[in-house]
Formats: structure tokens, C-alpha cells, sequence
């Protein structure tokens, strides 16, 4: 059954605010966006074909701090995708106390099969069609799905110039060359690193025998396999869109990179039994780290899930049906809304720097990362103690207690 985003998101705050007693009316906003833009623009395209695109800006919260989140470029956005995302922000920057609201944006669009050229047009199109609600004070975008530094560095120019002056605060996840912060490539994979490691001492397992699967091999996916391995754990599986690979014994994470490189995928890799995306997530393992897609771990497949642990690295891939099956099971679940928060941490601290004019090493981004992720895991993981509820709930009492606190005292504006 494919589940709707936004009512799971919907789902998940609704228990959390059962749990916390808020009030109705209060309730009633959080479950809704503040704001949500869309937008039709045309873009010229290489054969002189002008192709109107549909773009979303959707902001759940600001109480908190300005609007903040991805863009993602991709066939399968929706309005409710983004409001579910959105949400996810919100929660996601309150749960490591970063002072951010929540939003998402994103662009209905075949990225893969554009050239550089009217990726470049329509980036810009879009950076200027939402530029109203953006700037460094009040709406920050960043990378998501299919979208990466070159494309920030093309929003943030066409922002600035819209201006007539540089305003690099306003998109973060930018080239370092162009004010973006040494480690944010790397953030959302060594957050779940750290968070991976704070749950297996938790969980009595030592790095050296825990086997790990990861499902996704882009920016956060590959990073996560090759941190995990330096830590000491076993990647016997990994895969991309095309399918995945395993190998009971190990996988050379490196060589996997290189493969990719050179052939595009990972199917074929040499020392390796191609499984499809939905074996993958089945295998025998210890660690699950789902860092591709939404909606992956479902009613369907959840009761057959091996491993112990499941460390969230997309943004919702466990539906709520199979989030109560793993449960019930026993698998400690790792929220996204904690695992995969160390890229917008990063973001903040890009952000921070460049309002200051003053850069960080990468050795003191990484730091502050750390233990900013620490101290959020060590929060949620004693928040899900003392309220005798798994991680996820335990996340979402935490964020959604801090968020339900900055409405209430900010008051009505009548
Ligand atoms: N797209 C990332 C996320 O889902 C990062 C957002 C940001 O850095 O603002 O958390």
C-alpha cells in the first residue's frame, strides 16, 4: 500500500501531541503548513523549446527560527510531499535545538535526462520565482534529492542578483569556494555515523561484528557505507537505483566507488551477488541503513526484516504501519528526524559562518557536529526512557514539545 507523506506525518505528530497533551488549537496549527507556494514558470530548453516547470516552496513552522530545508529536483514531488518534508524540518531542527523553522521546496522535473545547461535556466527560474520568501532572515534553502552544491551556488547568484548585491547566507550546502562550509558534503553521513554508533552501545554491539546493509549509494548513502567501514563494521550489502549488491564477507567500499565511477552502477561489481533493491533491505545484517527513498520499509516487507538495528537516513522510509511491525519485533529504529539531522546542523553552522564573515576548520565543524548529534541522541534516547516509548516517539516528544513551547510563548498576533 503506498502511503500518503503527509498523512504519516500527520500521523506521527498526532500521537506526539496526544502524548503531550497539547492544546487543540495549538494541535490543530502544527498539523498545518504556514505557508505554501506554487509555481509555473517556463524555461527555454537546448532544442529552443520553451517547457513550463511546477515548482513548490512549502514552509510547516517559522516559530522557531527563519525557514529551512532542501530542494529537490525530481519526477515524483508533490504538494503533500513537501508538506510532509517540511514538517519533517521542523521537527528535525528542534530536535538538535538548531534555531530553524521547517520547510521544503522542490521542482517536477526529469533531472537525469536535462542538460547542464537548462538544469542551470531552470534553477535559476526557480531560485527567482520563490525569491520572495527567501533570505538569510526568513527562508534558507539547501541540497535534497538530485540537487547539490553547483545547483545552490546557481541559486544563490541568482538571488544576489536579483539583489544587485552577494547574499550567501540565504542557501546553504553552497561550493566552499563560494562561502559553503569545509565537512557539510559529508554532514547527514557522519551524523548517522555518530548516531549509529551511540545505538550499537546501546544495543551491546561493538563495531567489529556488526554487519551493515545501505540502501542508496548517493551523497549521504556511499558516505555512510565508507564511515561505517572505518568504524570498524562489515558493508556486506549496498545498492543504488539499479539494484544492489552483496557479499557476506565484506565489501570494499572504496572499490565500490570506483566501480560506480567507472560503470555507472554497481550491478556487476567483481566479488559480489546482485540482489534487487527489495532483497536488499531483507538480508541478513545487524545495521539497515535505508538512505534512498521514502515509503522502503512497509506492512509488506517489515515482519522480514533481519536486522537489529535501523538507522534512518532518508527522510521517511519506514511507514507507520511497518514502524509498528519493527516494533513489536523488537528493532531499535533510529528516527530520520534525528539520524539524518547532521546536514542541516552543518547548514546552520554555513550559515552562521557566513553571517559572520569568519570560517570554521573542518576539524571544528566536525567537532561541534558530533557533539551536537550526541547530546541530541542522548536526549531522545532519555526522553524514550522515562516515557517508556521507542526513539521515534521519544524524537517527536522532544521536537515537538520545543516547537509547541516557542508558539505558545511568541502568543497570537491579533
Ligand atoms: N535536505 C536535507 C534534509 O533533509 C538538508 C536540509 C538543510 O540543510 O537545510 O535534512
Amino acid at each position: 500500500m503506498v502511503v500518503d507523506l503527509y498523512d504519516a506525518a500527520v500521523a506521527q505528530f498526532d500521537e506526539a501531541a496526544e502524548r503531550l497533551g497539547l492544546a487543540h488549537s495549538l494541535r490543530a496549527l502544527l498539523r498545518e503548513p504556514k505557508r505554501e507556494l506554487i509555481v509555473h514558470f517556463p524555461v527555454r530548453m537546448d532544442d529552443g523549446d520553451v517547457r513550463i516547470f511546477t515548482g513548490y516552496r512549502v514552509q510547516h513552522n517559522i516559530a522557531r527560527g527563519p525557514a529551512k530545508g532542501g530542494i529537490r529536483f525530481s519526477p515524483c514531488v508533490t504538494l503533500d510531499e513537501m508538506r510532509a518534508l517540511a514538517m519533517w524540518m521542523t521537527w528535525k531542527c528542534a530536535v538538535v535545538g538548531i534555531p530553524f523553522g521547517g520547510a521544503k521546496g522542490g521542482v517536477i522535473c526529469e533531472p537525469h535526462t536535462m542538460s547542464r545547461a537548462e538544469l542551470e535556466r531552470m534553477t535559476r527560474r526557480y531560485a527567482i520565482e520563490i525569491a520572495h520568501l527567501m533570505g538569510p532572515d526568513s527562508d534558507i534553502p539547501a541540497p535534497d534529492m538530485n540537487t547539490n552544491p553547483q545547483i545552490m551556488g546557481w541559486m544563490m547568484d541568482a538571488y544576489s542578483m536579483h539583489l544587485g548585491y552577494p547574499v550567501p547566507a540565504t542557501v546553504t550546502g553552497k561550493p566552499l569556494a563560494l562561502g559553503g562550509s569545509a565537512g557539510r558534503l559529508e554532514a547527514t553521513a557522519r551524523g548517522i555515523q555518530v548516531v549509529t554508533r551511540e545505538a550499537m552501545r546501546c544495543l551491546g554491539i561493538e563495531p567489529q561484528d556488526c554487519s551493515v546493509v545501505v540502501q542508496g549509494f548517493g551523497n549521504v548513502g556511499s558516505i555512510t557505507a565508507r564511515l561505517l567501514n572505518r568504524l570498524g563494521c562489515t558493508i556486506v550489502g549496498i545498492s543504488d537505483i539499479e539494484g544492489g549488491v552483496y557479499n557476506p564477507h565484506g565489501i570494499d567500499v572504496p572499490m565500490a566507488l570506483h566501480y560506480v565511477e567507472e560503470h555507472g552502477c554497481l550491478i556487476g561489481m567483481p566479488g559480489t551477488e546482485t540482489v534487487t533493491n527489495s532483497e536488499l533491505l531483507e538480508l541478513p545484517c545487524d545495521v539497515l541503513v535505508p538512505a534512498a527513498l521514502e515509503n522502503q520499509i512497509t506492512g509488506r516487507n517489515a515482519a522480514r526484516i533481519k536486522a537489529r538495528l535501523l538507522v534512518e537516513a532518508a527522510n521517511g522510509p519506514t511507514t507507520p504501519e511497518a514502524d509498528a511491525i519493527l516494533n513489536q519485533r523488537g528493532v531499535m529504529v533510529v528516527p530520520d528526524i534525528l539520524a539524518n539531522a547532521g546536514g542541516v546542523t552543518v547548514s546552520y553552522f554555513e550559515w552562521v559562518q557566513g553571517l559572520q564573515r569568519f570560517f570554521w576548520s573542518e576539524q571544528e565543524v566536525n567537532n561541534r557536529l558530533d557533539s551536537i548529534m550526541r547530546s541530541a541522541y542522548q536526549a531522545v534516547y532519555e526522553r524514550s526512557c522515562t516515557q517508556q516509548t521507542n526513539l521515534r516517539l521519544g524524537a517527536y516528544l522532544l521536537a515537538v514539545a520545543r516547537v509547541a513551547e516557542a508558539t505558545e510563548l511568541r502568543g497570537l498576533y491579533l
